[in-house]
């Protein structure tokens, strides 16, 4: 679906559908401006009482006539935050598709989340569908005066939107189109289209740089593997002293300003079949979502330039297939990571941490001011949190607290595991420094990945880990969240990054 929007102070001529909020028990709310034809009943809360429409966030009902009136639920009035205009916007989405010209009366000053939430609601995968009709190319309208903020709210709403979809996209792909090679070839072509620096290694030059632990994990595969390095300079910036400087900092001095340089890494196993330790086929659905951290990093990477990000963002993804074909590793191999740490493989399934590690020692040895992974690393996180929730470990409180409470107002949700000090010790192997996976316990699996993450980041650079295994597919569609592919950790990454444009919410 390709969607333009523009902002009017009132529908125009061609409008199919005008979108009305109606908040839960009252009638829909007067408009700021006189609609120019007739409504074909009166709106009232007997009317809409008979219809059964109840306002609930998301509930569409739509009024024939020309055009056709659409009243959109936003549930209970005063509970109407950026979660509830989001998911009303992607019931909205699914509910008018057939429309190519709309007129919205948006429920509140802040655009961005009706955006957001339009896009993302009403997405769908349908490459693959050989019956597929061209989706309708819609423009929508949001009526309202076209102050800079409404403007902004609209573009940022979008920009962000597309990088969700940019995730989307990569993460629905089969494995045997999108493999390491192709994933690269991606990210090369995001990367000229903003503006990013980018970088990409073939298996000689990992082998090279010691990256054994993705060498290893790559080994099984007859696909060779990628690592891609990514990076975002903010406008007027330079570095000194391992931090980085912006000229004409947000100050508006004039002077220079000392922002952050922060390393993104992501988990990028394009198909993850268990290695050796081949998994049964009912764990084999959905494995072709192994690289979701990687998509996510270059989801919100693709949108830092757009949305001004004031910071330095570098990134590393580490790309391979995980398959028992070829020169497998086998359990009982060490792997000598890429510093110097060997590690006994004791389950060739428990491969993201390997390919991460070495990702981790390279984003550390650029001494950033903090870093941030993100991967599908565990059952155990899933099961502990469900698929709405994304589990959060780290070595650092306020890092910690900034990306939740970045989560939070971007709409993704996430919950902070311990690492106890006293789980250490069964990482511990009897020939090697480490062990990549405990056997004979099933319990704290999510605790103990990330703990072998930590192995690789010197103390001293503020850590967080994001494992996203629960909530990188959707298994139902509901609110902004379509089945399949959810894009999760975009919309984090970029609200942490760009400080988030609205601050007081
Ligand atoms: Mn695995
Ligand atoms: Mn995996």
């Amino acid at each position: 679906m390709s969607v333009t929007w523009s902002l009017r102070p009132e529908p125009g001529p061609g409008t199919e559908a005008v979108v009305r909020p109606v908040w839960a028990g009252e009638p829909p709310a007067d408009l700021p401006v006189e609609l120019p034809f007739e409504l074909p009943v009166e709106l009232s809360a007997a009317f809409l009482a008979g219809t059964g429409f109840g306002g609930e966030v998301g509930e569409v009902l739509q009024l024939p006539g020309t055009p056709v009136t659409v009243l959109l639920g936003l549930g209970p009035r005063g509970r109407t935050g950026r979660d509830a205009v989001r998911a009303a916007a992607a019931g909205l989405a699914r509910a008018v598709r057939a429309y190519r010209r709309l007129a919205v009366h948006p429920p509140g000053t802040d655009l961005r989340p009706l955006v957001e939430g339009y896009l993302l609601g009403g997405y769908r995968f349908t490459r693959y569908r050989s019956g597929a009709t061209a989706p309708t190319d819609q423009h929508i309208e949001v009526i309202t005066a076209g102050t800079p903020d409404a403007a902004r709210g609209l573009f940022e709403g979008r920009r962000l939107g597309e990088a969700v979809l940019l995730a989307r996209d990569l993460v629905n792909e089969p494995g045997e189109a999108l493999t390491p090679p192709a994933f690269a070839e991606q990210a090369v072509e995001v990367a000229a289209a903003a503006g990013l620096e980018c970088e990409v290694w073939d298996g000689r030059r990992i082998a090279d740089e010691r990256l054994g632990g993705l060498l290893g994990v790559s080994r099984g595969s007859l696909v060779p593997p990628r690592l891609v390095k990514l990076g975002y300079r903010p406008d007027g910036w330079s570095e000194r002293d391992g931090w980085s400087e912006r000229d004409g900092g947000t100050d508006g001095d004039g002077g220079t300003e000392r922002t952050e340089r922060i390393a993104l890494v992501g988990k990028g196993v394009t198909f993850d079949a268990g290695g050796l330790s081949l998994k049964p086929n009912a764990h084999l659905a959905g494995m072709k979502a192994d690289m979701a951290g990687a998509a996510a990093v270059l989801g919100a990477m693709s949108v830092l330039g757009a949305l001004d990000c004031p910071v330095a963002v570098d990134a590393w993804l580490p790309l391979t297939e995980n398959m028992p074909n070829a020169d497998p590793i086998r359990v009982g191999d060490v792997l000598v990571m890429r510093n110097g740490t060997t590690v006994e493989i004791c389950h060739a399934d428990a491969e993201g941490r390997l390919i991460m590690a070495d990702a981790l020692v390279l984003a550390a040895e650029t001494r950033p001011q903090a870093i941030i992974d993100i991967a599908t690393l565990t059952d155990a996180a899933a099961i502990a949190l469900g698929r709405r929730v994304a589990a959060l470990m780290g070595t650092d409180d306020a890092l910690l607290d900034r990306l939740r409470a970045a989560g939070t107002r971007a709409g993704e949700p996430l919950w902070p595991l311990p690492l106890p000090d006293a789980y250490r010790p069964q990482l511990r192997s009897r020939v090697a420094d480490l062990v990549n996976y405990t056997l004979g316990t099933r319990h704290g699996t999510a605790l103990l990945a990330g703990h072998f993450l930590r192995e690789f980041v010197p103390p001293g650079i503020p850590w967080a880990h994001l494992d996203i295994q629960g909530t990188a597919l959707a298994d139902g569609t509901d609110a902004e969240w379509v089945t399949g592919a959810t894009g999760f950790g975009v919309r984090t990454l970029v609200e942490f990054l760009t400080g988030g444009p609205h601050p007081s919410t």
